[in-house]
């Protein structure tokens, strides 16, 4: 079973995350926004009664060392709602700052508010990315068919996350989204870790990136 995990935004408790994958041998892709990470961390914005933080610039390249970096815009606006030029410049250049940031190169790409439409995702495609994610859910596995429009399996906190896991099983491929910041208490970090441990246990786990998923040749 190939498993795919992605998580969104740069926030400071991905790196309590990174240190779980990384005691559990789980690849992710992080999505990030070059231009939203400053010089130190920053309030970004509150989810209930959680402050969300940034990361800070500085310290991106440690905190991500060994996992996949996509590209999530330049500052994370709902890019459907931008003029053309506006929407190209946010998706080119967070993808080239992110490229320098990280010294690798970044070629997927997330859709801030999992919003978009066909200009966009022409320009996502220009661009350079081989594939795009939107927030939908696939209704089975993790879906490819359009590679601009590509769809997950789940969030990681979808109530049926087990079910669609089965239903993915015989296509193979499973993959959830999510941020770290949802992790709001301990009960709920033992919870993703004990799922994370069930994961790792499928028979034949092979954790990839979402770039393996597409062969890069598409039109
Ligand atoms: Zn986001």
């Amino acid at each position: 079973m190939k498993l795919v995990q992605c998580w969104d935004d740069g926030v400071t408790t991905d790196v309590r995350l990174v240190s779980l994958l990384r005691r559990h041998g789980a690849r992710a892709t992080f999505n990030l926004n070059a231009g939203l990470h400053k010089q130190k961390r920053q309030l970004g914005w509150h989810h209930g009664d959680t402050e969300v933080w940034r990361l800070a610039r500085g310290e991106l390249r440690e905190v991500y060392d060994g996992f996949s970096i996509a590209n999530h815009t330049l500052t994370h606006p709902h890019i459907d709602q931008l003029p053309i030029d506006a929407a190209r410049r946010e998706i080119g250049e967070g993808r080239t700052c992110l490229q320098t940031l990280f010294d690798q190169p970044v070629s997927g790409f997330v859709y801030p508010f999992g919003t978009f439409d066909e200009v966009v995702a022409q320009a996502v495609r220009d661009a350079g990315h081989v594939y795009a994610r939107t927030t939908r859910a696939a209704d089975l596995g993790v879906s490819t068919i359009d590679p601009m429009a590509a769809a997950a399996s789940c969030h990681f906190l979808a109530p049926d996350f087990w079910q669609r896991l089965d239903r993915a099983r015989p296509s193979g491929v499973f993959g959830f989204w999510g941020h770290s910041y949802e992790l709001v208490d301990e009960a709920m970090w033992s919870a993703f870790e004990a799922s994370l441990a069930r994961l790792c246990a499928e028979p034949g786990v092979q954790w990839c990136d979402p770039t393996d998923l597409f062969d890069g040749d598409s039109p």
